[in-house]
């Protein structure tokens, strides 16, 4: 697989402005838009740094898997995602390698894009996503 470059950090935050106390008053990075991915009760806000993004995330539901995130861990990292060239070719190699996948098939992100999670247990704890757009 090829993996181009990191794509985005994603950050579970409380909500919005909590999130950007931190990551565009102290950091200074600007949140450049928001959009929302029903089906997975997220709202994503980016704020670009070079090549790569912060993703702030905000649960818009109690159940959905950021709410639930925070609920457990607090907010904070949650994960990594990782730009690959070409998203079908990435989980092909990666089932060839036994390594264990959240998504066996890419779903549509944020941005248009075709993103696949990895599961923790295959990575050493970190959730990964690979993206490609
Ligand atoms: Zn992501």
């Amino acid at each position: 697989m090829k993996v181009l470059k990191i794509d985005h950090l994603g950050i579970a935050v409380p909500n919005l402005d909590e999130g950007k106390k931190f990551w565009s008053d102290v950091m200074g990075l600007k949140l450049e838009g928001t959009e929302t991915v029903e089906e997975q009760k997220v709202t994503t806000a980016f704020l670009p740094v070079g090549e790569s993004e912060v993703e702030l995330l905000v649960s818009t539901a109690p159940d959905g898997p950021i709410a639930k995130f925070i609920e457990k861990k607090g907010p904070g990292f949650q994960h990594v995602a990782f730009r690959v060239e070409n998203i079908e070719e990435a989980l092909a190699e990666l089932q060839e390698k036994g390594v264990a996948l959240i998504d066996k098939t890419p779903r549509m992100g944020a941005g248009g894009a075709k993103i696949a999670f990895l599961h923790p247990k295959a990575t050493g704890g970190v959730l990964v996503e690979i993206s490609e757009r």
